[in-house]
């Protein structure tokens, strides 16, 4: 008794607590205009007069484009376009539908269409879309959400941060643009309430019921997509059922499917789109969006394990103090892309650091802002026009400059240490305590995990220790690199800045 008495406050805590936090959650998934459109209410009514060629493969053509501030910064890499074509183009194998990116990447530095409205957005797609492919943009804020299609402007906005490996966004957009609504369709903007009866309408809308009567004239108009009226982010049970279970108009009881990329589930759970659906989106295709299956493609594999060779610089070169090295691999049949993942080793404390990554359409890539003191490290992965599921290959490294410190001094006698480590957010500035060899000028540079130095402070020194500060105020949390450059070396630590 003792125990349950305690237990329950907690458990309600947490109940509340979870259901607050998934409702935030809701305006920041799917920004698509609720509802069914005219073409699928006509197609749900009758699917049978829609011949639908089952069975062939289709490839669609999509425009790609890359969407950066205006300084040219910001923009969805190589690599990440080639992760998140790949995990497309899984989830919509079983629907004979496969994705191939037609022409050339377009990249548009545009600040006001880098994090967009709605109204932004419609004059993006309005002034860039290419006809008979589907339009797809990558940005930093799409309208406040993960994602939407605009059926006005007929284009597709992505966010970059719901593009990863795991993320089916893109899958989800792409079935709102072959015309499928939200499995919990009529219910967008209204929270479900277990504890109210559930109406017969909502949103001037039939409510989907269990026994399946109405069932293509309420929610998504599919009927073998049960009924789900969950318009928030809630994650699945080991099932891929909802944790809320919800009553139809007649008292029926169940939970929400999340293996549906048209339901709210979470990425972990959502796997495919119905047979309904699937044949929904093949007539759209056909019927609607002809142009997009005009041309014949045939897509040039490259496989899934292949190690691009690279070529110079030779792996362990030492160059002198330059700035300009250029990077060199084998051509890869096939390939459109090649993303290099460029990183750096710190010296002394063994760690590599992911410094840049670059996007090239040839196979070499000339660095001119190399730093010296500093032992790169890179490897390159390539990309089709249709197949993303590449592999980086082995990693090469070369330095440049030289590391003056461990060399001329044993290691130990001179050097930086800050504390406290981690530093939390309220325990004021890093404090920073350097043993020199001799006295002068030094310059400390705080440099964060992408490379970007975030602060700089210039300080006298003499020889022996000397002690100083540097302001931790608006970092975020992460991991961060000090480094103390003056006429006797360089020297770099590790610093961890926690919440
Ligand atoms: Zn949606």
């Amino acid at each position: 008794m003792i125990l349950l008495r305690q237990f329950i406050p907690l458990l309600l805590l947490l109940i509340g607590c979870s259901a607050e936090l998934a409702g935030q959650a809701s305006n920041e998934y799917c920004a698509t205009p609720p509802g069914r459109s005219e073409w699928l209410k006509s197609y749900q009514r009758a699917p049978e007069d829609y011949a639908v060629r089952s069975g062939e493969l289709l490839y669609i053509p999509l425009t790609i484009h890359l969407v950066g501030t205006d300084e040219g910064k910001g923009f969805f890499t190589g690599e990440q376009l080639a992760s998140a074509l790949c995990i497309l183009n899984e989830d919509f194998l079983p629907t004979d539908l496969q994705f191939y990116i037609s022409g050339d990447i377009r990249y548009i530095n545009n600040s006001t269409y880098y994090r967009h409205n709605f109204g932004q957005g419609f004059q993006m797609m309005e002034s860039n879309n290419v006809p008979n492919t589907v339009n797809c943009y990558f940005v930093q804020d799409p309208a406040g959400a993960c994602g939407y299609f605009s059926p006005g402007a007929d284009g597709v906005a992505m966010s970059k941060g719901c593009s990863g490996p795991n993320s089916h966004t893109w899958a989800h957009e792409l079935g709102h643009f072959f015309s499928l609504p939200h499995t919990f369709s009529g219910w967008e903007g209204t929270d479900y309430s277990p504890s109210s009866t559930t109406p017969e309408f909502i949103n001037n809308r039939r409510v989907e019921r269990m026994d399946g009567s109405f069932c293509n004239d309420s929610g998504d108009g599919f009927c073998d997509t049960p009924p789900d009226y969950l318009s928030y982010r809630w994650s699945c049970n080991s099932q891929n059922l909802s944790g809320v279970q919800q009553k139809d108009p007649q008292d029926s009881t169940f939970r929400s499917d999340g293996t549906f990329f048209m339901s709210y589930a979470s990425d972990g759970c959502m796997n495919r789109f119905s047979e309904e659906q699937t044949a929904a989106m093949r007539a759209n295709i056909q019927f609607q969006r002809p142009g997009l299956t005009t041309n014949s493609f045939i897509p040039d594999l490259i496989s899934d394990t292949l190690q691009t060779a690279l070529l110079a610089p030779d792996s362990g070169a030492v160059f002198g103090n330059t700035s300009l090295v250029t990077l060199q691999w084998e051509a890869v049949a096939g390939a459109i892309g090649y993303a290099i993942d460029f990183d750096f080793y710190v010296p002394f404390n063994g760690l590599t650091i992911n410094y840049r990554s670059y996007t090239t359409t040839t196979n070499s890539l000339t660095l001119n802002d190399l730093q010296s003191n500093r032992t790169y490290i890179w490897r390159v992965r390539p990309f089709g026009r249709y197949d993303g599921c590449t592999t980086f290959s082995e990693p090469r490294s070369f330095s440049v400059g030289t590391f003056v410190n461990s060399t001329e001094w044993e290691a130990g006698d001179f050097g930086l240490k800050v504390f406290p480590q981690p530093l939390s957010a309220s325990a004021g500035p890093l404090q920073i305590s350097a043993t020199l060899p001799s006295g002068g000028r030094a310059t400390l540079r705080l440099i964060n995990s992408s490379g970007q130095v975030v602060r700089t402070a210039a300080f006298e020194t003499r020889a022996g220790i000397n002690n100083t500060s540097l302001s931790a105020d608006h970092l975020s949390p992460g991991f961060y690199l000090l480094e103390l450059v003056c006429k006797d070396g360089r020297w770099v630590e590790k610093v961890t800045l926690a919440r």
